[in-house]
């Protein structure tokens, strides 16, 4: 119940909001984290190793930026340079931040990746950054759970309206 109420909390107030409330309730993150690993274990598939199949096929050169990477399975499973992100750290491998502003130069990742985590009602200004930092012809890989869309064909729409085309869906 407790993972639902903050997994709630975190896709309906701003990423600010999200990085003060694990801030200053470090024990929320913890019990996020436990309930999220679980829900996920229970679907037929983990869309982290998707993505992380996906990246294997593709030259290990491409620079990566994991955005809410949780506890880096892609930085831990792929040969890619991967920059990973999250509000806390659960693994070495994380730096912190809030993703609405991560510190890369403009233009210096191949490929941005938000895997159950485009999280925020910022999304815009999240997006926004993930434009930011991806080389121009970059790719945005984004999983989320069909119920999380109102319309997809509206978020793809307003995901072309940021500069983004899509490749598959
Ligand atoms: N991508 C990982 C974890 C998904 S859980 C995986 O697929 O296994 C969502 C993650 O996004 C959580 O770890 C949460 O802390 C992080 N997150 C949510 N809002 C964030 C923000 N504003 N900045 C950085 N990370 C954020």
């Amino acid at each position: 119940a407790r993972f639902r109420f903050i997994n709630q909390q975190l896709y309906t107030s701003s990423s600010r909001e999200a990085a003060q409330l694990f801030r200053s309730d470090p024990e929320a993150f913890q019990i996020y984290h436990r309930g999220f690993a679980q829900q996920v274990g229970r679907w037929p598939e983990n869309p982290v190793h998707r993505i992380i199949r996906y990246l294997r096929r593709r030259p290990a050169s491409l620079v990566v930026a994991d955005f809410g990477c949780g506890d880096c399975k892609i930085a831990s499973s792929v040969k890619n340079k991967v920059h990973s992100f999250d509000l806390v750290p659960l693994s070495p491998l994380v730096t912190v931040c809030d993703m609405a502003k991560v510190p890369l130069a403009a233009e210096s990742v191949d490929v941005a990746v938000f895997c159950l985590a485009l999280m925020g009602t910022n999304l815009q200004e999240i997006l926004e950054e993930a434009n930011r930092v991806l080389k121009l012809g970059g790719t945005l890989m984004v999983a989320e759970v069909a119920s999380r869309f109102e319309d997809i064909r509206a978020f793809v729409n307003a995901m072309a309206q940021l500069g983004f085309k899509s490749i598959s869906k």
